[in-house]
């Protein structure tokens, strides 16, 4: 006699995070598995669309039309044989095995659903990393980071306004309009949004925002290391040092920063480099969330440990 199918509930892969990571762990589960109707895989993000991380510097910039390169999850998700839950992960019920996600709110802080829970078989977490600023004084207040798609288009609203008030400044006075920018850390992310900020000074010229010539905007990389891009190798940090001092970029290693003020960065030796706009990306660590997450053990910058890639061991 074939079995009901009313208590059929199939095996399902819950994945938190749809970022480089998890959304192609997704997409290749939606149509393995997830396409055979036995496994159900269903992403959960805590935004609606996806943005490939090594973009937001372009993004800041505002080179490039991010909406171009965002990916809907709802939309990819229907083709891909998955589904999409949008939510904040917000702890984990090992016991009951089933994730808790925060309370779902609107921009202005309404209430869209409530703190809720899915049940998962599997679990994966692939929610990525946040900046690190070793807590640095003043850092949170005064720097940018750019950790996601929000933060990347508040960097270029802020840089756009002060091109903008250079201009409204430019008709009540004849005197350059001047502006300085720092970014903190030497590493991928400060070394590109350098030269993409330096290739930005030049495009807000041919667009008619030609209040601020592009001499003068001066950019400070600042890096603690002894060179730029120290995972790298030596001959790249040095090829790419001479790039970006052909920018006209100001390239200071071996300098630590201690404080962060709203107008200016302050290094040890007592140096402060004035700066309206800063950014920081002088390190990571993984979110918040994972920090005592469910009796999980994690390091010092809230990374899971003792779990192996294989998915299964978190649900234990
Ligand atoms: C500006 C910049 C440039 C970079 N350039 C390069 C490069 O050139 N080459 C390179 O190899 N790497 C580069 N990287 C690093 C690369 O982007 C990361 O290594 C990669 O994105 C990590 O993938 P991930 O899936 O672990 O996390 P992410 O891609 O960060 O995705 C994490 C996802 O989790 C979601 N999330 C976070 N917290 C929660 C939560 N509590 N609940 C639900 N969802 C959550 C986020 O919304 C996000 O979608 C760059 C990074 C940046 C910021």
């Amino acid at each position: 006699m074939k079995k009901s199918n009313s208590n059929y509930s199939p095996t399902r892969i819950v994945i938190v995070g749809g970022g480089a990571g998890g959304l192609e762990l997704a997409t290749r589960l939606g149509n393995s598995l997830g396409k055979s109707g036995k496994t159900q895989i269903l992403l959960v993000d805590s935004t609606l669309t996806h943005i490939w991380k090594p973009l937001l510097h372009e993004v800041a910039a505002g080179t490039i039309n991010s909406f171009e390169d965002e990916l809907n999850y709802f939309a990819h998700a229907s083709k891909n044989y998955f589904e999409f839950h949008l939510g904040q992960m917000k702890g984990i019920d090992r016991t009951a095995k089933r994730l808790v996600l925060d309370p779902l709110t609107d921009g202005l802080g309404h209430e869209i659903a409530p703190e809720r829970s899915l049940r998962y078989d599997n679990l994966v977490i692939s929610i990525g990393s946040t900046s690190n600023d070793f807590g640095t004084q003043g850092a949170k207040e005064n720097c940018i980071f750019l950790d996601s798609r929000a933060q990347a288009d508040r960097f270029q609203r802020e840089f756009l306004n002060l091109y903008l008030q250079a201009q409204a400044r430019s008709l009540q006075t004849t005197s350059p309009q001047v502006l300085n920018i720092a970014i903190i850390g030497a590493g991928a992310t400060g070394v590109e949004l350098a030269a993409e900020l330096h290739h930005a000074t030049h495009e807000f010229i041919r667009y008619g925002l030609n209040s601020i010539d592009p001499s003068n905007v001066s950019i400070t990389l600042i890096e603690a290391a002894d060179r730029i891009l120290p995972v790298l190798s030596t001959q790249n940090s040095a090829a790419a040092t001479k790039q970006l001092l052909d920018f006209n970029i100001d390239v200071m290693t071996s300098r630590r920063v201690t404080a962060i003020h709203s107008d200016s960065v302050e290094c040890d030796g007592g140096i402060f480099i004035p700066a309206t706009l800063k950014v920081w990306s002088a390190g990571i660590k993984a979110p918040d969330v994972l920090k005592d997450i469910a009796g999980l053990e994690t390091n010092r910058i809230n990374q899971l440990v003792g779990c192996s890639s294989d998915p299964t061991n978190l649900t234990r």
